[in-house]
């Protein structure tokens, strides 16, 4: 194996990629291999490719790819056979915009010889419900936070006994404070938390674009965190 993949339910699992602290998500049905973002890099995305089909027997189908941001989508020609979802501003990161995506993965610190060809996502969406065969994933944009299109994807448990699991891209973070840029509405971003944690509920895993996983607890504090950063920015 090359990375740590985490169980954290039935045939759910997530790595924390070396660089950046990228989270990658991993949900296995009965047919069919989720991915859910996909690294900088060609080399990091072959190497999830074979730990994926060390830990499932068999290939990534789906690839849901959850905002615009580098270290979550220049990855994505690494699954060239996946059917690929995301939203538009992905598409056009991953076209129109690749150019300026690449300087700002290498000002981070990404080898340019490492960052190759990529693939855009043939579906654009901001909503859906994925059969991976006797495992339903849904797939949403609660709103907007730190981009204007991010997605999660909402794993329900299997049993009873099992958490939900709860990939939230970069609406949480674990590993430093939220990402707040120039596309970010920090004013919107604690009602789509209300909303992350409301589809979640209080007992899910929730699985942070960068950082380890936390609860909804954690989740709430970040959210009043955020309230307080829109109130100095009213102020
Ligand atoms: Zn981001």
């Amino acid at each position: 194996m090359h990375y740590d993949w985490e169980s954290l339910a039935d045939a759910v699992y997530r790595c924390r990629l070396p660089f950046l602290d990228v989270t990658v998500g991993l949900v296995q049905g009965v047919s069919d291999v989720l991915l859910i973002d996909c690294g900088t890099s060609l080399l990091e995305a072959a190497a999830i490719a074979d730990d994926v089909r060390t830990l499932t027997g068999g290939t990534v189908t789906h690839l849901v790819m959850t905002h615009h941001h580098f270290d979550h989508i220049l990855g994505s020609a690494g699954f060239g056979d996946a059917q690929m979802y995301a939203p538009g501003a992905v598409a056009e990161a991953l076209t129109t915009r690749i150019g300026e995506v690449r300087e700002q993965a290498i000002g981070y610190g990404a080898d340019p010889a490492e960052l190759g060809a990529v693939r855009a996502p043939q579906y654009r969406l901001q909503h859906a419900d994925l059969d991976l065969g006797a495992r339903r994933v849904h797939v949403e944009h609660p709103g907007r936070g730190h981009t204007d299109h991010d997605l999660i994807v909402v794993v329900p448990p299997t049993t009873p006994a099992q958490p939900a699991v709860l990939f939230c891209g970069d609406l949480v973070e674990e590993s430093a404070d939220p990402d707040i840029d120039a596309d970010s509405d920090v004013r919107a971003w604690p009602l789509t938390l209300d909303r992350v944690l409301a589809v979640g509920g209080p007992d899910a895993v929730y699985v942070p674009g960068h950082g380890a996983c936390v609860d909804a607890a954690f989740v709430r504090r970040q959210r009043d965190w955020l309230t307080a950063r829109a109130a100095d920015r009213r102020g």
